[in-house]
């Protein structure tokens, strides 16, 4: 069984069918489908790991979600012994959670099944982070590869990229996840300039890491003995919203170790 590779059908119009093999790194599919001018997984690119592990957490970044234009994924059943077809109605996709991360052990992933646009517009921009990088109004739709360089280009800026060689290489992952807040909650912060976004389904959530500066996790800080925090890499923490990572403030172990929202990385030189 091929573990990496994409195969593309085209459908009626301009829809395009991709199936990618669960081992294919996800940030190549990415690239690869901007680079055949295909739309609407454009902001996710990226976002390290294997495509098959994307539906696991439903990995998303700058108002995008893999779910959103999956169809489906086969999946090999340890309970039944099976491999199955299951339709994404079927993954329970949330924001960062899905059938899978609900049931460990399981679900092995094998294959992903996208519903993709021929477009050389990119996906609408629903992040104000964004928008202020396009200069355009939420809802605005960039052109295609310059949507995609744009959010590569951001998150070099905010060291929100795994490094390919060196210590930076390896690192446990990410674990924060920007809380829910009400309304009246949203409102206030962002009358502080603080970034919320509102998911699809209307509920408001706000930047974990901004949160945690406004609670005194500053650079300076010493979250335990030997360890303070640091700047974080982007300039323009307080902006707007960008991925969920956006203005975490990072550590510094005794080591020289730095920690980006969650991730332990060596200052570079
Ligand atoms: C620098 C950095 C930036 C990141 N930015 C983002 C971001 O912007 N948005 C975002 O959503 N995430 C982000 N992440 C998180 C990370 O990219 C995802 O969690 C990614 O999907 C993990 O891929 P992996 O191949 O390393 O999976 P692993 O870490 O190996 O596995 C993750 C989980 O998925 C399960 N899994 C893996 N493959 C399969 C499979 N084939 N079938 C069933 N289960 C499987 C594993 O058992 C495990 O539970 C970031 C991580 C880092 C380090």
């Amino acid at each position: 069984m091929a573990t990496r590779g994409i195969r593309t059908r085209h459908l009626a119009g301009d829809q395009v069918e991709v199936t990618v093999a669960a081992g294919h790194p996800l940030a190549d599919l990415v690239a690869h489908t901007v680079a055949e001018g295909l739309s609407s997984i454009e902001y996710l690119g990226g976002i390290p790991g294997i495509a098959g592990a994307a539906p696991v957490q439903n990995a998303g970044a700058y108002g995008q979600e893999i779910g959103d234009r999956l169809t489906a994924v086969t999946a090999h059943d340890w309970t039944t012994g099976r491999t199955a077809r299951v339709p994404a109605a079927a993954c329970g996709f949330g924001y960062r959670t899905s059938l899978f991360k609900q049931q460990p052990g399981r679900w092995t992933i094998l294959s992903l099944t996208l519903h993709l646009t021929r477009s050389t517009a990119a996906g609408p921009v629903t992040y104000q982070h964004l928008a202020a990088a396009f200069r355009a109004p939420l809802g605005s739709r960039p052109p295609l590869a310059e949507a995609a360089a744009a959010v590569l280009h951001d998150r070099a800026e905010r060291g929100l990229f795994l490094p390919q060689h060196g210590p930076d290489h390896r690192q446990v992952g990410s674990c924060f996840l920007n809380p829910t807040v009400t309304e009246d909650q949203a409102h206030g912060l962002l009358s502080r300039g603080a970034p919320v976004h509102r998911m699809p389904e209307g509920t408001w959530r706000a930047s974990a890491g901004w949160l945690l500066e406004a609670c005194g996790y500053r650079p300076g800080t010493q979250v335990t003995s030997g360890v303070p925090l640091l700047q974080p890499p982007n300039p323009h923490p307080h902006r707007g919203g960008g991925s969920h990572r956006a203005g975490f403030p990072r550590c510094a172990g005794g080591d020289g170790r730095e920690r980006t929202n969650g991730y332990w990385r060596r200052p570079s030189a």
